[in-house]
This record gives C-alpha cells, structure tokens and sequence, in this order.
C-alpha cells in the first residue's frame, strides 16, 4: 500500500506506467484532484450513483451527470470517479486492451453482482480476458463492523452467493455479518475467472478509521470518500 497523505494506492497497480488510480482519504474531495499535479490534466466523470447494477461505458465526459453505479472507459485522459462511505470501491484493469473500470460495490449492488455485469461489459465491448485483469478493492466497513439483517442476508442467498463465504453470525437471531470485500473478491476469481493474486485488496474499514469516512458511523456527514483511475495521455 502506497499513503501519498490524500489517497492511498495499490503498490501493483502503482507499477503500470499508463495508469493513475487512488482511493481518497477523508479531506480529500473533488477539488482536490484537480489541485493535484499528477491528475490536472484528466477530467473526472463523476456518475449519479444510486445502489443500482447499471454500468456505463464513457469515452468523453458526459454533458450532465447520468445515472450508474460503474463506469468503464477505453480513453486516456478520463478520470472514473467512484463515491463511497462504507460501500466498497473496485477498480478492474485489463492489462491487454488498456482499458479501466471504477464500480460502486454496496450491498445492494455487489449482491445485484454489477462486478461481474461490469467485467461482461468489458468482455462484450472489448474482449477483455480474466487473465489479463487485475482487480483492486478499496477500503469499505468490514465485516465485524457490518451487521445486516435476515433480508439482505437472502438476498444475497437468491442472487447465488455462498453464505459461508461472505456471512458471519451476528450477535442476535437474524442478524449476520457481511463481508462486501468477500462477496466481490468470490464473483472475481470464481465466477468469473479472475486470478486470485490479481486480486489487491486494501484491508482497511471505514467504520475503524478515523482517515476514512463512514456512513454508519456519521450518518450526518454529506462527506464521500474519493476514490478514482484512469489511463494517462
Ligand atoms: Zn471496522
């Protein structure tokens, strides 16, 4: 893991020459990227997220903000930006066509699987290959700080999740513990392919650390956690 002070980033991912990528801290907000040396030329796309599984592919800015939960581009000089606060950010990377994907993974939309209706997306439009995807998963709240109840957890169940994969008993009857990270990393390598030591995860939860920015833990706060890749000119 690699702490510049505003986002952190994934050692592999850092290697790639082409690509720039963070997952911001608290403080650090849209006005920052554009204050950043490094991310002053790119233009952010920011979506209208909405826990939904709708995935948009983008070769320029869009002329308003569209709704979506995930955004794939093929372009250079496209900053995707993903918000979160608890929910977990994914970046995808096919390392063979060039081509970047920012998803939006809360409950909601890791269970609708919208990793996996992003990864079909890229594999449809540009013929991207599990093996030649790198996937990274940001800081989110974990599971000992994530308690769900009964209808999430069948949810999860419904749309063909292993519970024993992603759930831990919670303190009370029909309550469980869910682990997004889990539940994302299992549609990744075993649904769909992807390596396992392609996959970079960030343990870090949100709820814990006071860097980071937590719905569950300040309901109030508007605050989003930044979180954004791209490929450079
Ligand atoms: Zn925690």
């Amino acid at each position: 893991m690699v702490n510049n002070q505003n986002y952190l980033a994934v050692e592999e991912f850092s290697r790639i020459p082409w690509l720039v990528h963070g997952f911001g801290l608290a403080g650090f907000d849209l006005e920052s990227l554009k204050l950043d040396f490094r991310l002053a030329d790119f233009q952010p796309v920011e979506m209208k997220q909405e826990h939904s599984t709708r995935v948009l592919v983008v070769d320029r800015p869009p002329d308003r903000k569209v709704a979506g939960d995930a955004l794939i581009t093929p372009k250079a000089g496209l900053l995707l930006v993903v918000k979160t606060a608890d929910c977990l950010p994914i970046f995808l990377v096919d390392t063979e066509h060039q081509l970047v994907a920012a998803v939006h993974g809360g409950w909601r939309g890791t269970a609708g699987r919208i990793a996996e209706t992003a990864f079909e997306t890229m594999r449809k439009s540009f013929s991207t290959r599990p093996d030649q995807t790198l996937a990274a998963l940001g800081p989110a709240i974990e599971a000992r700080c994530y308690e769900v109840g009964q209808e999430v957890y069948d949810f999860f169940l419904r749309q063909g999740f292993p519970p024993d994969r992603i759930f831990l008993p919670g303190d009370r009857a029909g309550q469980f513990f869910l682990d997004l990270k889990a539940a994302n990393f299992w549609l990744l390598s075993e649904v769909l392919g992807l390596q396992a030591e392609n996959i970079f995860s960030l343990e870090l939860c949100t709820f814990c650390r006071p860097d980071l920015l937590s719905h569950r833990r300040q309901p109030d706060d508007q605050a989003r956690l930044i979180n954004f890749i791209g490929i450079k000119d």
